[in-house]
């Protein structure tokens, strides 16, 4: 809610028919929430929280008379708010806010919740994660301080408002002709987000327009470009370069960033500080198949597609099942003359009732003027795709079943999955049996069933859980021999993840590279940022920060680059030349986070995946709740530092 709250009351009461008529659109939860936080109507809301199962809309079944109550009571609320021309409510006192907090999701909320929740919820409007000066900075402190960001996707932008938002002189270096990376680069049919696009979005840039509570890829780069105009970022931008190699000069701290611009031209950035914001997810990986270079058709990746491929009519050969399979495969089945699915393994894959839905537009009227209603669903939408279900993903040692499970609450939902499935294969006991995975639930990020299972039972998909041998001019040939033709092969084979970096050489104080020291597939880093040896370089996105757990990885983001600009702030006001983490602290952190890692679902011994190296070390993703990534990197603590 911004400041001109009775501003919003009074064209919410407006007219009573459009207030009454959007409201009958509305989720009951953050409606009353709001209500309780306008009036502190307690009793109303005991009555209807045992009705609140849990954080999505479909799990909240409040009863018609209820739900009127909930809707009549606010009505009159805002209705008095605009006639008494009355302030905004104080903010609940914080047990209230764990009540509200409980209720709403239908779960209890630890009270070591709330001040996260303030600051991702932020009721005052307010940009609550942003740096500010703790002394009066004359410009010429800043001046002489420059730092470089490369890549401009969700991760490299929020570093940008952020500096421009300090003052502090920047450029960022973009490979592609735009800015998005993710959103830009991935355009297969069907490419949408998996978290909630009112939790995945900024939380210092809300959008209330959203057409889907899971949106398309053209509406998140819609929205991307939309904050990048909002920030005048793009003349901070140099599209075209792609960054080889960045070193350090041990003397100073200071870098010197080199580029390539594709069409044969070179250049050099140099900077104080240096920001990498390359993604996890923006190498793509394909894998090596014996004579593929002979298929002689179209063979592309998903994220890299090829839009002048026509698959209508052809016979599509799709390699993985994963998360952009999931949305590929569904989406272009009905065109195809047949879609043959190559599975290594299976995933879990969770029907969620609103993944398909569009927001009805009595809801995006809520979000605009009724107050509190937007910050509730953003504090919903947190909790239901991520740490609210952290506590099911560790492993109990007295489990009966740990082959496939980790403990009873972690069984409980491969069950409810399976029976899932097995209503969506229509029965089908030979395909459920190639569809279940035998390793636990959530030991891969859990997908939305995009309609998956049904596709299966086409007549013109079919599924081979085989291993290829190899390909061949216009089919691909299993171990047994079987010849399987097709016209084009789509790799949904995902990205090089654990290359974290790659293929830039970053050279630090020592002239080491990352690569020397990190090898193919063991990165490190404190909190997923610094590394001992590479002063003043920042990576966002870094080692075991993306999550599998759920959640949305702008979060991560909003909570690095603060991290970062406390550690700027650090650099210009203390006048210090540079910054580099103590190897203690960094091997500390590691090896609390090996310990916590072992404990959870993504090492478990039946779990093959992108998270972990070869020696089944997480170093892709992280093992922490959203809790305590943001309680660690709150604030920067230059003792941490030399
Ligand atoms: C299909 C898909 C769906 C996803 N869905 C979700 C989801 O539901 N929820 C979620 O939390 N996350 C999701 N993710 C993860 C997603 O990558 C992040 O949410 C987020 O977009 C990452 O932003 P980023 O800026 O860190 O990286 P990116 O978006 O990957 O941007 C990196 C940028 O760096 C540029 N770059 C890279 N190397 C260089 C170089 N050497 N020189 C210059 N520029 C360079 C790239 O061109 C790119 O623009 C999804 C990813 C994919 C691929």
């Amino acid at each position: 809610m911004t400041t001109d709250f009775l501003a919003t009351v009074r064209e919410a009461v407006r007219d009573e028919t459009t207030l009454r008529t959007a409201l009958a659109d509305a989720e009951i939860a953050p409606l009353l929430m709001s209500l309780v936080q306008l009036t502190g109507d307690l009793d109303l809301m005991a009555e209807v929280a045992p009705h609140i199962q849990g954080p999505w809309s479909f799990l909240q079944n409040v009863p018609a008379d209820l739900r009127q109550t909930v809707i009549d009571r606010l009505v009159a609320a805002l209705q008095d708010y605009a006639s008494a021309g009355r302030a905004a409510p104080p903010r609940p006192a914080p047990e209230v806010l764990q009540t509200m907090m409980s209720a709403g999701v239908g779960q209890p909320v630890p009270a070591d919740y709330i001040a996260l929740l303030l600051e991702e919820m932020s009721f005052g409007g307010e940009d609550t994660r942003s740096v500010r000066w703790r002394q009066p900075q004359p410009p010429a402190a800043r001046a002489g301080f420059r730092v470089v960001v490369i890549g401009s996707g969700f991760g490299g932008l929020c570093a940008a408002i952020r500096l421009k938002q300090l003052g502090i002189p920047f450029e960022l270096l973009e490979k592609n002709a735009d800015v998005g990376g993710t959103w830009l680069e991935n355009t297969y049919p069907g490419c949408a987000v998996d978290t909630p696009n009112h939790f995945y979005s900024y939380s210092f840039q809300v959008n209330n327009d959203w057409s889907r509570h899971f949106s398309r890829r053209d509406e998140i780069l819609a929205y991307i470009r939309e904050v990048v105009r909002v920030h005048g970022l793009r003349e901070h931008i140099r599209f075209g370069v792609e960054v080889t190699e960045a070193a350090v000069d041990p003397a100073t701290g200071h870098w010197t960033v080199h580029w390539k611009d594709g069409q044969g031209g070179s250049g050099r950035s140099q900077c104080n500080a240096l920001i990498t914001a390359v993604g996890q997810l923006n190498r793509p990986s394909i894998p090596h198949i014996e004579g593929i270079e002979t298929f002689g058709g179209p063979a592309f990746h998903t994220a890299q597609w090829d839009s002048s491929v026509q698959l209508a009519g052809k016979r599509v050969a799709m390699i993985g099942t994963g998360a952009s399979a999931m949305q590929t495969g569904p989406s272009i089945a009905p065109e195809v003359a047949h879609l043959r699915v190559f599975q290594r393994t299976p995933h879990w894959a969770m029907n969620n009732p609103n993944y398909h839905l569009p927001v009805k537009p009595g809801h995006n009227w809520a979000l605009r003027h009724i107050p509190y209603y937007s910050n509730w669903l953003r504090f919903q939408q947190f909790w239901a795709s991520s740490d609210g279900f952290h506590a099911s993903l560790h492993k109990d040692p007295a489990w009966t079943q740990p082959a496939v499970s980790l403990n009873a609450t972690n069984h409980r939902m491969r069950e409810m999955i399976v029976d899932y499935v097995r209503g969506e294969l229509g029965g089908d006991e030979a395909l459920l049996a190639k569809c279940i995975p035998s390793y636990p639930p959530y030991g891969k990020r859990m997908l939305r069933d995009n309609h998956w299972y049904r596709m299966l039972r086409r007549d013109n998909v079919s599924l081979e859980t085989d291993p290829i041998a190899r390909v061949e001019p216009g089919a691909i040939v299993m171990r047994d021999g079987t010849r399987h033709e097709a016209d084009v092969i789509l790799f949904a084979t995902g990205f090089q993840a654990s290359k974290m970096l790659w293929p830039m050489t970053i050279r630090g104080r020592d002239g080491l590279t990352l690569r020397e020291q990190w090898g193919d597939d063991d990165p490190r880093a404190y909190l997923g940022m610094t590394a001992p040896g590479y002063p003043n370089l920042f990576m966002l996105y870094g080692p075991n920060t993306n999550l599998a757990h759920g959640g949305s990885i702008i979060f991560h983001t909003e909570c690095q680059v603060r991290y970062i600009m406390q550690a700027l702030r650090a650099l210009i006001e203390d006048g210090l030349g540079s910054l580099e983490v103590r190897p203690e602290v960094c091997e500390r952190y590691n090896q609390r986070l090996d310990e916590k890692a072992a404990d959870m679902v993504w090492t478990h011994p039946g779990v093959t995946s992108w998270y972990k190296n070869a020696r089944n070390r997480l170093t892709v993703t992280s093992p922490w709740r959203l809790l305590d990534y943001w309680a660690m990197t709150r604030e920067f603590d230059p003792a941490e530092f030399v």
